[in-house]
């Protein structure tokens, strides 16, 4: 449809004189007042990119506000997209400030924000005055000249002003969304690690009140481990979203480097001791295979993360434990060439076939975590699992006793049935730490899929209209 061109210049006139009335009618009240737009040049005034980015902003400005002790009046205000633009008005108390600094402070939002110059935070006093600091902002386009004469002047192609203001803000929206995921994922890793460790009791397992079949090792152990690597699981989802190579074999190397450093930080932490050695590589590669996820999926996908993952570990068995030489010697190794169980590198070649197939649909029915989902979700992952731990200290047979026992205690959940399984991991001296890895990957899957930001994040933004 054509549109006449005077008809949005005056929607725009119109948009502008309501939100001068919005703010007169806040004095009228005996209220300062403070709003936010954006200085976009042509018509539209808003798209998506411009929308989220405007969010950014809002919820940025508030922050930064209410640090100050700047009392919003949340309730009152108004926050609407129209022939303007993206437009928020609230009314405020500042007990402390005067409305000079209030007016500093909002001119050093948008001076260290990156994009300072696309962003007007105006602040009108209790009669409706606008506060000016009289400065004058250098034109985005050119930065040379004042913004306000390269516009009198229409020194450059409305085209391309646009072009480059949407480009900008879709990046930013981008960036903020990326580095927000990461940090949140970062945190339900982390959240995982805690639930697992502190579901008590478990059996052979280290819990609150046992240290189960471990003479070295206790809960607090693991707290102190928990810390020390929990620093790498944000890096581990920033990598997955930079990764571009469509050799997703390629991947590994960047995991394990991360790996590396993580079981570098946890044996500091132990004194020397492995508490979270077979964890680190499946969170690690949990956690990478996210943040690729997210890089092009605005919402958690099972089926597309474990290609992810299987993609990522395609042939690894082979690789590494079949084709390897005795001298690299490790627990996962020496299991393989004596029995041929695969342990965790089989897992993650296959997906995670145990964690999504046998132990997450035991979570996945609640809405809350509690201990009974938590327990018939690890012993669902027990009573298949070919736990590399337990063939390593029991052999096949104590693992095969085992996973009856689990199978049964499941089918028949008592308290007795699940002590029964503490007793015989005591009389072994087994700990299933395979088996318990697995539940803590289940709990993150659990929490990735039931989360709910406290914070706005943007969706992913592709493309932008000019
Ligand atoms: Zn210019």
């Amino acid at each position: 449809m054509r549109r006449n061109k005077i008809e949005p210049l005056q929607s725009i006139l119109n948009a502008r004189e309501q939100r001068a009335l919005l703010k007169s009618k806040i004095a009228g009240k005996g209220y300062q007042c403070v709003s936010l737009s954006l200085n976009v040049p042509g018509f539209p005034k808003s798209n998506p990119s411009v929308y989220y980015f405007f969010k950014y902003c809002l919820q940025d400005l508030q922050f930064t506000l209410k640090s100050h002790l700047v009392e919003l009046h949340n309730i009152e205000a108004i926050e609407r997209c129209d022939a303007a633009g993206d437009f928020f008005v609230t009314p405020f108390t500042a007990d402390k400030l005067g409305i000079i600094e209030l007016k500093q402070i909002c001119e050093n939002f948008e001076e260290s924000h990156p994009l300072g110059r696309f962003i007007d935070v105006d602040v009108n006093d209790e009669k409706g005055n606008c506060i000016s600091s009289g400065k004058s902002k250098l034109c985005f386009y050119c930065q040379v000249k004042p913004a306000i004469e390269c516009r009198r002047e229409q020194a450059h192609e409305m085209v391309q002003l646009r072009s480059l203001m949407f480009s900008n803000m879709r990046d930013y929206c981008n960036r903020q969304r990326e580095s927000l995921l990461s940090k949140q994922l970062a945190s339900l890793a982390l959240k995982a690690l805690l639930y697992e460790i502190s579901l008590t009791p478990k059996p052979g397992l280290v819990d609150r009140l046992s240290n189960g079949s471990h003479a070295d090792m206790n809960f607090l152990t693991f707290a102190d481990s928990s810390a020390a690597i929990s620093l790498y699981f944000e890096e581990l989802v920033q990598a997955g979203f930079a990764f571009q190579d469509e050799g997703y074999i390629r991947a590994l190397p960047i995991i394990r480097n991360i790996g590396l450093r993580m079981e570098a930080a946890m044996f500091r932490a132990t004194g020397n001791i492995n508490t979270h050695k077979g964890l680190i590589f499946l969170m690690g590669l949990t956690l990478f295979s996210c943040g690729k996820l997210y890089s092009s999926l605005n919402q958690f996908d099972p089926e597309y993360f474990r290609s992810i993952v299987r993609d990522i570990c395609r042939d690894i068995v082979k690789r590494e434990l079949k084709d390897s030489k005795p001298s690299n010697s490790t627990h996962g190794l020496t299991v393989f060439q004596s029995s041929g169980f695969s342990g965790a590198r089989g897992e993650a070649e296959g997906g995670f076939r145990t964690v999504f197939e046998i132990g997450l649909p035991y979570l996945t029915k609640e809405n809350q975590l509690n201990d009974t989902a938590l327990t018939q979700c690890f012993l669902a992952i027990a009573s298949q699992n070919m736990d590399t731990n337990i063939l390593f200290r029991g052999g096949q047979d104590a693992l095969k006793a085992f996973q009856k026992l689990c199978k049964a205690a499941l089918e028949n959940f008592t308290d007795s049935n699940y002590l029964e399984v503490a007793e015989f991991c005591r009389n072994e001296n087994i700990s299933p730490g395979g088996s318990a890895d697995l539940l803590a990957l289940s709990i993150f899957f659990w929490s990735v899929m039931k989360f709910e930001s406290p914070f706005f994040i943007s969706p992913l933004i592709q493309s932008y209209d000019i």
